[in-house]
């Protein structure tokens, strides 16, 4: 399940108990134990996604890794 924080930014969401605490090593809950299915991992890349080409804009300046000097 994804949840969506007040910033608006996704948030991925155990499914079972609706806590957002995931292994991300084993892709599994931390309070349940419940593995992260491919298609909420999917499902929360492209909403990830989705946000990121929202807030990219004018206001928020690239950060690439331009040398100092
Ligand atoms: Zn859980």
């Amino acid at each position: 399940m994804i949840f969506y924080n007040p910033s608006g930014a996704p948030e991925l969401a155990c499914d079972e108990c609706g806590c957002r605490w995931f292994d991300r090593m084993a892709n599994a809950c931390y309070e349940c134990g419940t593995a992260v299915t491919a298609e909420s991992l999917a499902e929360y890349r492209r909403a990830l996604d989705a946000f990121q080409a929202n807030r990219t804009g004018p206001a928020s300046p690239p950060v690439a890794g331009r040398p100092e000097t």
